[in-house]
């Protein structure tokens, strides 16, 4: 009976188990679906977070990089560039490599023919030709000659070079008007379209006038030199167009009475002159240099009025120091050389501004 007891208490003892555990079977499961619930909601909670923050970040990229583009844009410059010498192509090449140059315009009053015509020599020393290097110049396949570290060309040969690695680049933008005379007109229309900032360059030479059109300063910083000097120019329409090293002669000295003067010079000993001959064999110049100083030859030499004393000295020196195999200067050829009439004060010229600013009509930022 004991045994029946205990069996049918363990049995109620069992049933109230199973019915305990079936009474606590739903409400376990009601507990799981609600932190499924929530474990849904909180990822779909993350999942909203994650997507709002891609599209900020999305959009943050987007708004930044149009920013820094439009900003680019805006931050570039137009660049005008008056002279197609080697001053302005140079600075219109070191633009366009700039990357801060949207545009440039050039503008030359010589054609292109008339600029590959231009006949002096032009001597680059070694920094310079250091420096052209880096911007595209390629000296081996440039006419012209060493001598040491230095290249000396014709001034026409080098720039008609520079304008075709200008022209050779695809961008910026690149406009040159050649046989095209900047004018206040051309100022005034640049003035008045330019929508970003321009600066505009006067590259126009020694003899240039545009940098009052620009409304700069026309004025030339001179520094002298302690020098006086002359310059001789002839031309031999028959020989080539090649360029030659200098020739230079240093202390030379020159007795006035064997070039035509009746002065004759108690101090010729304590003045010497330096010689120079270079150019092409077809364009030749001469230059004469001594120190500044005021003995009776450099005097008699500076305030001459007869033409013909520093035109002999150029003739004979010529004669004395021209290159191998080149032949004289006859009287005739000598009378048709440009020479100074008598020695004058050598003075270095800068100009004391040379680039102007053009401010942008609207301003975006
Ligand atoms: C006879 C001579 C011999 C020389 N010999 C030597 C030498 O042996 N070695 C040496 O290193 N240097 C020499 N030089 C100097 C050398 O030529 C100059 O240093 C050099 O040309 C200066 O270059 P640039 O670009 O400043 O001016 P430039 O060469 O004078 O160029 C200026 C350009 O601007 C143009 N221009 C002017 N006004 C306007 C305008 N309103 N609109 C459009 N275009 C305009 C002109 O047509 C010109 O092409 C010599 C110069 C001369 C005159």
């Amino acid at each position: 009976m004991k045994l029946a007891a205990s069996s049918l208490e363990s049995q109620v003892a069992f049933n109230e188990s199973v019915y305990v555990s079936s009474l606590n079977e739903p409400a376990r499961s009601g507990d799981g679906g609600m932190a499924a619930d929530n474990i849904g909601m909180k990822s779909a909670a993350a999942g909203e977070t994650l997507l709002v923050t891609i599209c900020v970040v999305c959009c943050f990229v987007i708004c930044k990089s149009s920013y820094d583009i439009v900003r680019k844009w805006r931050g570039k410059l137009d660049v005008y560039i008056i002279g197609s010498g080697p001053v302005g192509l140079t600075a219109a090449i070191l633009a366009a490599q700039s990357n801060v140059a949207s545009k440039i315009v050039m503008y030359e009053e010589r054609t292109r023919a008339q600029l590959m015509g231009r006949s002096h020599q032009i001597m680059l020393d070694g920094r310079s030709v250091s420096f052209m290097r880096k911007l595209g110049v390629d000296f081996d396949n440039l006419e012209g000659c060493w001598e040491k570290d230095r290249f000396y060309t014709r001034i026409g040969i080098f720039q008609d070079y520079l304008l075709s690695v200008l022209q050779q680049r695809s961008s910026p933008e690149i406009h040159v008007h050649l046989g095209t005379k900047f004018t206040p007109s051309i100022g005034n229309s640049i003035h008045g379209s330019s929508k970003q900032l321009a600066i505009l360059i006067a590259a126009d030479g020694l003899r240039g006038s545009t940098t009052s059109v620009l409304g700069l300063s026309d004025e030339f910083l001179v520094l002298p030199c302690k020098a006086y000097g002359a310059f001789s120019a002839f031309e031999r329409s028959n020989q080539p167009q090649v360029p030659t090293p200098d020739t230079r002669v240093r202390k030379l000295k020159l007795d006035l009475s064997a070039f035509g003067s009746e002065y004759r010079l108690p101090d010729i000993t304590k003045s010497s002159f330096h010689l120079k001959v270079f150019g092409t064999f077809r364009h030749r110049y001469m230059s004469l240099l001594c120190d500044k100083s005021e003995s009776n030859l450099v005097r008699q030499l500076r305030i001459t009025s007869d033409p013909v004393i520093l035109r002999n000295i150029f003739q004979e020196s010529f004669n004395n120091y021209r290159c191998k195999g080149e032949s004289r200067m006859t009287d005739m050829e000598a009378l048709s050389m440009r020479c100074s009439n008598r020695l004058t004060e050598i003075k270095l010229a800068y100009r004391k501004e040379s680039v102007a600013y053009v401010e942008m009509k609207t301003s975006l930022f």
